[in-house]
């Protein structure tokens, strides 16, 4: 257990009915109680407390509504066959989320206060952990900044909160790949930017561009890099990999890609298996020149929420390429099984990752 935190908690007295397990859905249900602390310029970080889910009230000034001064994070816990409640790597999480709040001039948040935080309110409502397979408790760790001001400045009051919701299966019949459109008019984001950064912005920058693929009927798009629209950056709210002859490559962080805390997980499983790996530009060009020579043997993205999302299509340019017929890989379902395995306990972890709370 980490630095413990005081932290106060006041307990809801009318406890919500849990949804079916099998109509979890995705995020769209949320548990009986969240985290809130508040920072202010003069105090730090200060009363942290558990109270029952309930709507936050700003001022309409507050700095995030304008200027979009805002950080959020995504994890979850596990229940295993015997009980126990795992977290996935939170200590990334939190590292993550202050390289975000570094980067939009965010106060740090002190991360034995983030990880103990997270642990007391998962116990508080440990009965909201879901138990079917595939479904687990989604954590949504978020920092908004409330000074009611509109002066273009870092605000000197925040809130970091954190509310959780049980999650669905993402895969209901096994994992399935999907069609991606490769984007070449809209970017997600530029190196000097905040495509590094989990916040808001980066999310409704992509929402034109996710609208109109999938007006074409296809799930996602592949971002290209926004100077040359050539490199290949990520697909979705995902990083993306691709076998081709053997080695396993994915873009290298840039700084206006995300550092996935799967695409971590994914690059040490690969060199623990000793398949090798490399971190580097790809072009677009260049994979579907493997696409059509045959070399390209999978193509998939990664993440949180699906883990491992196998590619069978991609379109670039009106000109269709299908990946290894569009049937998953053997690399991609051996990832998926592996990591998924150790994330709910069903198999060793030789890293170290799980945290049991
Ligand atoms: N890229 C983007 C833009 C994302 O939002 C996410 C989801 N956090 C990822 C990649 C994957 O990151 P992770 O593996 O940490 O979920």
């Amino acid at each position: 257990m980490v630095q413990s935190l005081k932290i106060e908690i006041e307990r809801s007295t009318a406890k919500k009915e849990k949804p079916p397990q099998d109509q979890l859905g995705f995020g769209i249900h949320f548990t009986d109680h969240m985290f809130i602390i508040d920072y202010a310029e003069d105090k730090g970080w200060h009363q942290p407390r558990i109270v029952p889910y309930q709507p936050i009230v700003l001022d309409p000034a507050a700095k995030v509504f304008h200027y979009g001064q805002t950080i959020f994070e995504g994890l979850k816990a596990y229940r295993t066959e015997n009980g126990r409640i795992l977290l996935f790597r939170p200590r990334k999480n939190i590292q993550r989320l202050n390289r975000s709040n570094e980067r939009l001039s965010v106060p740090q948040l002190e991360e034995g206060i983030a990880l103990d935080a997270l642990q007391q309110l998962i116990t508080v409502d440990e009965d909201w952990i879901p138990t079917e397979p595939g479904t687990s408790l989604y954590i949504r760790p978020f920092v908004i900044a409330t000074q009611p001001a509109l002066g273009v400045s870092p605000s000197t009051h925040y809130q970091f909160i954190i509310i959780m919701s049980p999650v669905g299966a993402y895969y209901t019949e096994g994992v399935n790949p999907v069609k991606i459109f490769v984007e070449s008019e809209y970017v997600r984001a530029v190196t000097g930017g905040v495509g590094e950064a989990k916040t808001a912005g980066n999310y409704a920058a992509g929402l034109k561009a996710q609208e109109g693929a999938k007006d074409k009927g296809y799930s996602q798009v592949l971002w290209l890099d926004g100077v040359h629209r050539k490199y290949i950056e990520e697909v979705g709210s995902m990083n993306v990999f691709f076998k081709i002859n053997g080695t396993v490559h994915t873009p290298a962080l840039n700084g206006s890609i995300l550092a996935g805390i799967t695409r971590d997980s994914i690059i040490q499983l690969l060199k623990h298996w000793n398949i090798p790996v490399e971190e580097r530009i790809i072009s677009i060009e260049e994979l579907y020149e493997a696409g059509k020579n045959g070399s390209l043997e999978e193509a998939f993205g990664t993440g949180t929420a699906a883990v491992i999302s196998p590619i069978g299509e991609l379109n670039w340019r009106a000109e269709k390429l299908v990946i290894r017929d569009g049937q998953t890989g053997e690399l991609s379902r051996k990832l998926y099984e592996t990591l998924t395995g150790i994330q709910t306990g069903t198999i060793p972890d030789p890293f170290d990752w799980m945290v049991e709370v």
